[in-house]
């Protein structure tokens, strides 16, 4: 335990004396002139921790605006896309594009949806329910 505790006490003063080493430094080069360089360096530093930081920041609300959260048209399947992206459902496979926030139906050109209707010889049309009840 005593080991550990000394050995903590050599890492803060090993960083202490980088930080002292560092000052005098910075102290005798603005007593030489060189604030000019200082500047730089400092703003060099300042922008490689700021960059990233304002590039997650970025990618956030880029994220945010772009991401499309929507359930499948066809089978109600919840899912996740890129405004403008095309891609398929998980659940069923149906081709799918992400437009005005909303996932829809890519059907390829020239193909007509339609709902289909029966018609009766009784003269009454019902939509069919796509399954059985064929004779009537
Ligand atoms: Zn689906």
């Amino acid at each position: 335990m005593n080991r550990y505790s000394n050995r903590l006490i050599e890492l803060n003063l090993s960083g202490i004396g980088l930080w002292l080493g560092l000052l005098l430094v910075v102290a005798a080069a603005g007593s030489l002139g060189l604030g000019w360089l200082l500047n730089w360096i400092a703003a060099l530093l300042l922008l490689v921790v700021l960059g990233p930081v304002v590039a997650v920041l970025g990618l956030i609300w880029w994220a945010k605006r772009k991401l499309v959260e929507a359930p499948c048209p066809v089978c109600g399947f919840g899912m996740t896309g890129f405004e403008g992206m095309d891609c398929n459902c998980l659940q069923c496979g149906e081709p799918l594009a992400v437009r005005d926030r909303q996932f829809q139906r890519r059907t390829p050109p020239g193909t007509v949806d339609v709902a289909v209707v029966e018609v009766s010889p009784g003269g009454t049309n019902q939509l069919s329910s796509g399954l059985g009840d064929r004779g009537s």
